[in-house]
């Protein structure tokens, strides 16, 4: 049965890392500084920004939180990008998604300088990223690929199959796979909603990526023995026993995929914990950016 790649495990060791980064920083004078917006009281958006809230803390990184209601003009939300641009305090900014729908998101996402674009998702990055040059990476393609690193898995000539399109985690994962880096150097194939038979696929899966959104897309069934398998997806499941009322689960069935697996990701405990840690990762990497610091 397959081992667990620990999300929990690898991002502490990344988040003790850059603790020790910031104590440095801190020493030259500087603190990092990450501005987080929420627009309205999505549930969802309110767990994940205090969840960044407790990591940025936790490692020193001063955040500012501005939480503003959902009837929020599209102009406001631009005039506090505006500001949050061009303050020296602030070295990474954070929309949390999704927006209320009166406001156009991808403007938004445009508005950020790139150089605090820490989410990774301004064209100039995406851009940057397709070319193989230095750029903010999103931060769960970024996490996925540390957990390889972290794990010693070898992607080199390997086939990954992806399932997912999005442009927060399919298409950028698809691009990194395939860039002549380590990890990444892989044969990449990306299914999505209009893929027939994706198990023809999958079954040639060495690295298998699913970013569905939707609970047990991939059952044993659709793997190869030996997999690595990545599970990206997190769904909420109704669950009265639980004292939330909901439990998460992934995209794979964890119980039958994790027998044939050589390595799979735990939903909790996975990916989630990698997202969350790179983007403590890239907004040190933005203050050691715009402080011109190498190491
Ligand atoms: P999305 O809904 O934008 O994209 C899902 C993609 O999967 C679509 O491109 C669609 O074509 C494809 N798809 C859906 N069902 C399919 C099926 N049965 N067969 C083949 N393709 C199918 O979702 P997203 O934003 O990419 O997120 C995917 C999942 O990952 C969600 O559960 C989300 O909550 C989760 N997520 C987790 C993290 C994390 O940190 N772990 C980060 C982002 C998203």
């Amino acid at each position: 049965s397959a081992a667990i790649l620990s999300g929990k495990e690898i991002s502490q060791k990344i988040l003790e890392e850059l603790k020790k980064e910031v104590a440095f920083l801190k020493e030259k004078g500087i603190t990092p500084g990450l501005a987080v917006i929420r627009v309205g009281d999505d549930p969802a958006s309110i767990a994940y920004v205090n969840g960044k809230k407790k990591d940025a803390e936790k490692i020193g990184i001063k955040s500012y939180e501005h939480i503003l209601p959902a009837s929020t003009s599209q102009d406001k939300l631009c005039a506090l990008i505006d500001n949050l641009n061009s303050d020296v305090n602030i070295h990474g900014i954070l929309v949390q998604l999704p927006l209320p729908s009166h406001i156009e998101e991808q403007a938004i996402i445009e508005r950020i300088s790139p150089d605090k674009d820490v989410d990774g998702f301004h064209p100039i990055n995406v851009g940057k990223m397709v070319i193989g040059q230095d750029a903010f990476l999103p931060c769960t393609p970024f996490g996925i690929i540390k957990m390889l690193e972290y794990a010693g898995i070898e992607s080199k000539g390997k086939h990954t199959v992806i399932i997912g399109r999005s442009n927060i985690v399919g298409k950028p994962i698809a691009n990194l796979m395939m860039q002549k880096r380590n990890p990444g150097n892989s044969t990449v194939t990306v299914c999505h909603t209009a893929t027939p038979n994706v198990s023809d696929y999958t079954l040639q899966a060495d690295i298998l990526i699913v970013a569905a959104g939707r609970p047990c897309v991939v059952n044993a069934d659709m793997v190869k023995p030996g997999a690595v398998v990545i599970d990206v997806g997190i769904n909420r499941i109704e669950d009265k026993e639980h004292p939330r009322g909901y439990r998460l689960v992934g995209d794979v069935d964890y119980d039958s995929v994790s027998k044939k697996a050589s390595w799979i990701t735990p939903v909790p405990g996975g990916v989630g914990l990698m997202t969350r840690a790179m983007l403590m990762y890239n907004t040190v990497l933005a203050v050691k950016k715009a402080n011109s610091i190498k190491e």
